[in-house]
């Protein structure tokens, strides 16, 4: 991804309760590896219940924020609905993100399965090839990561749908 600078990332958030943006940590810019995400994501280690993911969606920076769920899904394998990994459970959340907007105000939010680390980015580069390997390494991650942008573009539109 392009890289953003802080207060781009703070501009950018859509679903921020007045003064979160603001308020918000910031991960260690200077140390991400942008030519390996598709989108920052970070959990605020003051209040482990909180995340924050940021990515480009077209052209404009769009930053969410979200709450993981207090209680883990229970023992097995779970699948982060972003990055499509198969994963033991305990290493995946439900997270929940405000509505933008009125719906937010009004206490509407929506949900989904997301690695609990927010590493999505990681992962799809780590993950061993299934049945994708009849392509090449660099054509599979590629793949990986144009449908981790698409997933993560359409949770955002159920985060800003009026
Ligand atoms: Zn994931």
């Amino acid at each position: 991804m392009r890289p953003l600078t802080e207060s781009e990332i703070r501009e950018s958030m859509v679903n921020a309760p007045a003064g979160e943006a603001a308020r918000m940590p910031m991960p260690g810019l200077h140390e991400v590896i942008w030519d390996e995400r598709e989108f920052l994501g970070w959990r605020d280690p003051q209040a482990p219940q909180r995340g924050y993911v940021v990515f480009w969606n077209d052209d404009e920076p769009v930053g969410l924020t979200l709450r993981a769920a207090e209680s883990q899904l229970p023992a097995g394998s779970a699948m982060c609905s972003l990055c499509q990994t198969l994963q033991p459970a305990s290493q995946v959340r439900m997270f929940s993100a405000r509505r933008a907007g009125e719906a937010g105000e009004r206490g509407n939010s929506v949900g989904t399965y997301i690695c609990a680390d927010l590493g999505c980015s990681t992962l799809i580069r780590m993950r061993a090839p299934g049945t994708e390997l009849r392509h090449d390494p660099g054509e599979v991650v590629a793949h990986r990561a144009a449908g981790l942008t698409q997933r993560l573009a359409s949770f955002t539109e159920r985060v800003v749908a009026a």
